[in-house]
């Protein structure tokens, strides 16, 4: 573990590139012979797997241990423990911050799903894609959705007036009642509809068709608003922000995290960031992490930031404390101009 410290402590001294200091982040996986491994594939993905956990220690330094290698079970294990933890509530939503980007108030957060099963922390990353496979997804998507939307009547209740955003999967958008829970649901808490948005990713968008653009229409028809998420990492087409009914472009953060040192990063933002507006969709960064992206998005005129840099995902009782520390802006009245057939898209 010394060892360890010394290596970050070296790794983490400033770096001038071009005239930028950057401070490096780094995490450490460590995996020891022949006990984790006998061979130096083994040994790799040992640390590799600890490394991937120490992401969510403090400070980011993790020994494997087999327990927490959640690859060498199988996936019937792990999807029995999610349907425990669902059915326990002890699957948990929390949430994180996105600010408007000119005046730094609160206009909403995401809600994203934490698992923590015996003693670790599964990335969602893992987990959603099991639970899409053995058919749990409505499931979940039904809990995020309560959960959120039980958030924003408290925090409503509290005096801050901030939407949610919800994250939804492929088979989410082929549920062909989803609309009519969602519905029930805004009822129940008494939601206004723009209040809360659907996330979708671009891959999604672009894969499943006919399908996707029935399910989102009709979630369109409830009022609510639509986000196309992690946007410029599918094949991008164009022809899909032509024929779909969306309000919010969501920059994929691997461009925001290189904004500050690569061009090419730099160019593609402020590209979405103008084709965005042009359609009159809202345009939210995700990923940012430093002061001098927040300071190049801000001079590309991008609407809303969500990364490290405002706040990190928190629980409900964390972020009502953050809440009361910040100040919100009234949920945005629906700025989008309809993209549909007929629309200035064309
Ligand atoms: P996403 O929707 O793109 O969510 C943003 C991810 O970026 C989150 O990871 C968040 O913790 C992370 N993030 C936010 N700010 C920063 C930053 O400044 N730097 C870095 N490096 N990362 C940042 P998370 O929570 O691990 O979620 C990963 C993905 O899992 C999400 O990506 C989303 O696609 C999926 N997911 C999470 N919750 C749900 C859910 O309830 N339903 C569905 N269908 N998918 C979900
Ligand atoms: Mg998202
Ligand atoms: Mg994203």
């Amino acid at each position: 573990m010394n060892v360890a410290a010394r290596i970050r402590a070296s790794l983490g001294r400033p770096l001038n590139v071009e005239g930028l200091a950057l401070s490096p982040l780094s995490k450490i996986g460590i995996a020891i012979g022949p006990i984790h491994g006998k061979s130096t594939e083994e040994l790799l993905r040992a640390a590799d797997v600890a490394s991937d956990l120490a992401r969510h220690t403090q400070p980011p330094v993790v020994v494997y241990r087999v327990e927490t290698d959640i690859h060498s079970e199988s996936r019937l294990e792990l999807l029995t423990r999610l349907r425990r933890a669902l059915d326990d509530e002890t699957l948990e939503v929390w949430f994180q911050p996105k600010v408007d980007a000119i005046s730094g108030l609160v206009v909403g957060a995401e809600a994203l799903l934490r698992w923590q099963d015996q003693e670790r922390w599964i990335p969602p990353d893992l987990f959603i894609p099991a639970a899409e496979a053995a058919g749990m997804m409505n499931e979940l998507t039904d809990f995020v959705v309560r959960r959120s939307l039980a958030a924003v009547a408290k925090w409503k209740a509290n005096g801050h007036s901030l939407g949610v955003a919800v994250n939804l999967s492929p088979s989410s958008l082929e549920d062909s009642d989803l609309p009519a829970r969602i519905a029930g649901e805004l009822r129940r808490f008494q939601i206004h509809p723009p209040s809360l948005t659907i996330e979708i990713t671009e891959s999604v968008v672009m894969g499943l068709g006919q399908t996707v653009a029935e399910g989102l229409s009709r979630l369109r028809s409830l009022g609510v608003r639509i986000s196309v998420d992690d946007f410029g990492t599918g094949y991008s087409s164009l022809r899909y922000l032509k024929d779909l009914d969306i309000d919010e472009l969501k920059l994929d953060r691997s461009f925001v995290q290189d904004l500050s040192v690569s061009d090419r990063s730099a160019t593609i933002a402020r590209a979405v960031i103008g084709l965005g507006h042009s359609l009159g969709l809202q345009v939210v960064a995700e990923g940012v992490e430093t002061v001098e992206a927040r300071d190049l998005l801000n001079e590309m005129s991008c609407d809303v930031l969500q990364g490290f840099l405002v706040a990190r995902p928190m629980d409900e009782t964390k972020l009502a404390r953050w809440l009361d520390r910040h100040q919100t802006k009234q949920t945005r009245p629906d700025r989008s101009v309809r993209i549909t057939k007929t629309g200035p898209a064309k």
